[in-house]
């Protein structure tokens, strides 16, 4: 009765030593298991060798093994602005689809993931806060994205491979707290085929408050970006709805408390848009929020999505801009917009995808 099974791929570490032991076998059968599924990513359970043909029956007639696919995938040509980012639409197994892009480059091949189908947040700039929310990620549908980037590449040439992701993909990473934990987790597991380091991972929020304090206690490395786009409490509102309670101060306050535990820097993104945040006053405020605590910032270019009033800045301007942040004494980056010539801004292949079936 195939109905009646459930996802084994559902469920965390612990939680498959909770079934394993209520099935009779001993706890360690449970890390062989999550190897299985997540290092292998074995697609049967009669495939597990290790695990005695006693636990593969219990498992098989309890539990089926879901997989991820990519359903749709889009290549930006190298020449064209030199990136040659990747943005692949992945099918989940109850049907739905999120947005995962391979960002390479000289020294790392980077994968941007998602953390939940759609965003309940809404920010005003922003394709996947246009789409709703429908659910969050598994933390094993977090994996499964860059492990499907993986293959591809390490397809191609046989010995390439992701070296660092960000979770910048679709999504509030910090809303799905738990099931990222649990990605990290399973992502920089030593002996894995993955095992990504912890420090080359990114979990990037428009800032709230209480669980930028939760990673900071949690003991991992990873690095913390978070999305300011204004550095004013009543225009940081006004593209980001959620600032309105995780304001500006009380979210200083918790990346003062962040670099303090964790001694690593911040990096507070910037997204010039024109005539929006782009003006000297929008630059000398966020020198001042910028001012006295370790961080840089990160300024990247709007990329227009269709049906959005926004634009990207001109150069002129983000040159005016950047002078003022460094004649402040701040460490600034200008992050080149990938993808433009494939809607990577997060949210536009799934939205094209989602009005296709809808109309
Ligand atoms: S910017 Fe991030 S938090 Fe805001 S709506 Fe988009 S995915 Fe959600």
């Amino acid at each position: 009765m195939p109905n009646e099974k459930t996802s084994i791929k559902s469920y965390t570490r612990r939680e498959l030593h909770e079934i394993v032991t209520a099935l009779g076998e001993p706890k360690y059968r449970a890390d062989q298991l999550h190897r299985w599924l997540f290092s292998d990513r074995t697609a049967d359970f009669d495939s597990m060798t290790n695990l005695g043909s006693n636990l593969r029956d219990k498992l098989s007639k309890r539990y089926f093994i879901p997989s991820c696919s990519i359903a749709k995938e889009l290549h930006e040509p190298v020449s064209s602005r030199g990136s040659g980012t990747s943005k692949f639409l992945v099918k989940l197994h109850d049907g739905q689809a999120i947005e995962t892009v391979l960002i390479p480059s000289a020294d790392r091949n980077t994968v941007c993931v998602s953390s939940q189908v759609g965003c309940p947040l809404h920010c005003s700039f922003c394709a996947t806060g246009y789409m709703g929310f429908t659910r969050s990620l598994l933390a094993s549908e977090i994996v499964e994205q860059v492990s499907l980037v993986n293959d591809r590449i390490s397809g191609q040439s046989g010995k390439d491979h992701v070296s660092n992701i960000v979770f910048m993909g679709m999504g509030e990473p910090l809303l799905n707290l738990p099931n990222v934990f649990e990605a990290i987790e399973t992502l920089t597991h030593e002996g894995y085929r993955l095992a990504v380091s912890q420090r080359k991972i990114t979990i990037s929020t428009v800032g709230l408050v209480p669980q930028i304090s939760e990673i900071a206690r949690s003991g991992f490395t990873t690095k913390l970006a978070v999305s300011l786009h204004a550095a004013d409490q009543e225009k940081r509102a006004s593209l980001i709805p959620s600032a309105r309670e995780n304001t500006l101060e009380s979210l200083r306050q918790a990346l003062e408390q962040y670099v303090a535990i964790t001694n690593e820097p911040v990096t507070l993104v910037y997204m010039l848009i024109e005539g929006i945040n782009d003006t000297e006053s929008d630059a000398k405020n966020l020198a001042r929020f910028g001012h006295g605590f370790l961080c840089k910032i990160n300024l990247i270019d709007y990329n227009s999505i269709v049906n959005m009033r926004f634009k990207p800045v001109k150069a002129q301007r983000r040159d005016c801009f950047i002078r003022t942040l460094v004649d402040a004494g701040l460490h600034v980056t200008v992050r080149k917009s990938y993808g433009t010539s494939i809607n990577a801004a997060c949210g536009q292949l799934a939205i094209t995808e989602k009005n296709k079936v809808v109309s």
